[in-house]
């Protein structure tokens, strides 16, 4: 029999299923006033959602001891009241209701079995010490506490979330080789779990490994890019297209005649993105076209260096400089490599005799410094060149 309401099934996210009635319903709060009205509507909801599924009891967490029977999907759950009301949004939907048993769980719809499992192992979990403690993590272990982090925000278990997401932390800051081997998924499931739930110092132990791997080429650009979008995150962003820019350019073919370059972008980049990605390029060769026609200015070391003989320290600067920009080993390098051609360019000019020869020693070391201070600079401001396009 078809209901008088038209039910349809509307994607919340990438990875979950909601069911609405109509518009109003989606932009509805979940968190309502518990009237006759909305248990009579829940009922029927119940009654449609298990029509065609058969309930199974948990195989785990259905307990003989359990005075509360929740359910999620077709899996029924029964476990002890008190657990669950250590959480107030539990305390809340638990409210006013009088012997929950099977024929009428208390049926949840925006968790997962695979997570309320995780909270009940959370919740039964009896360290012998009364305290939950950080446990070294393999890779099935850190997904399942960054799904505990999320869920347990989610529902307000707060000494859950509090230990899951300390065990967290501890591992971003203080496990190099963990970090050092996670993928990109659980990189960025450890970034969505940061900022869902606010814990900037997790953010950024997570965001600087991240990046730091991204530029080391130890793990790709495309999903921290994705990331960094997806979040706003600068100095992610900043490295991962810059390293994107670089193997691009690596990857194009020409035309034979004209040399025209047939441009192929990574087909998991929607145009935004591209669009990103082509002014940073546009802006990083502008940015050396600059630098190369006008060098630095020589830092002046006064205490070694008097204001005449500077004239001609900053005279020869400048001609090794307008000198070094235009040799083999820099041309070498693509004009959107910025951080590799001013290293390049510092280990010409550390070596040059010329320069040597017509500078005082002090000047010149504040100079090969200064080059050095710019890519520093340079490479931390990197996301200043993919802003796109004003
Ligand atoms: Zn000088």
């Amino acid at each position: 029999m078809p209901s008088k309401s038209t039910r349809r099934f509307i994607i919340v996210d990438d990875s979950t299923i909601g069911e609405a009635r109509d518009r109003q319903e989606e932009t509805r709060p979940r968190k309502r006033q518990r009237v006759d009205e909305d248990d009579e509507e829940e009922r029927k909801k119940e009654e449609a959602s298990s029509a065609g599924a058969r309930l199974v009891c948990d195989p785990d967490y259905y307990k003989e001891d359990g005075n509360c029977v929740v359910r999620v999907d077709n899996i029924l759950f029964n476990v002890r009241k008190e657990l669950l009301l250590t959480s107030h949004t539990f305390a809340d939907l638990l409210e006013g209701r009088r012997g929950v048993i099977d024929g009428h769980p208390l049926q949840l719809h925006d968790i997962s079995v695979k997570e309320f499992r995780a909270l009940l192992f959370a919740l039964y979990f009896q360290p012998e010490d009364g305290r939950l403690v950080a446990l070294p993590l393999d890779h099935t272990g850190a997904e399942f506490v960054i799904l505990l982090a999320t869920i347990s925000h989610k529902y307000a278990f707060q000494e859950i979330h509090k230990w899951a997401t300390e065990i967290l932390e501890h591992t971003a800051s203080s496990n190099p080789v963990f970090m050092e081997s996670c993928s990109s998924a659980t990189l960025s499931l450890m970034v969505d779990v940061a900022v869902q739930c606010g814990i900037p110092h997790l953010l950024s132990s997570v965001v600087d490994k991240w990046s730091e791997r991204v530029y080391h080429k130890s793990t790709p650009s495309v999903p921290a890019m994705q990331a960094a979008d997806k979040h706003e995150l600068l100095s992610l962003r900043g490295v991962a297209y810059y390293v994107h820019v670089q193997d691009m350019l690596d990857r194009q073919t020409h035309t034979p005649e004209g040399g025209g370059t047939q441009l192929r972008v990574d087909p998991k980049l929607n145009n935004g993105q591209v669009m990103r990605l082509l002014s940073g390029y546009c802006s990083l060769v502008s940015y050396w076209e600059r630098l190369r026609l006008k060098p630095l200015e020589l830092p002046h070391a006064s205490d070694a260096c008097t204001v005449d003989a500077h004239l001609a320290c900053m005279a020869t600067w400048e001609r090794r400089w307008m000198s070094a920009v235009g040799w083999k080993r820099i041309l070498g390098y693509n004009s959107a490599d910025i951080l590799a051609l001013l290293t390049c360019l510092r280990d010409q000019l550390s070596g040059d005799e010329e320069l040597k020869k017509g500078t005082t020693p002090e000047c010149r070391a504040a100079g090969l410094d200064l080059l050095k201070t710019h890519a520093e600079t340079t490479r931390e401001h990197l996301s200043d060149h993919f802003f796109g396009c004003i």
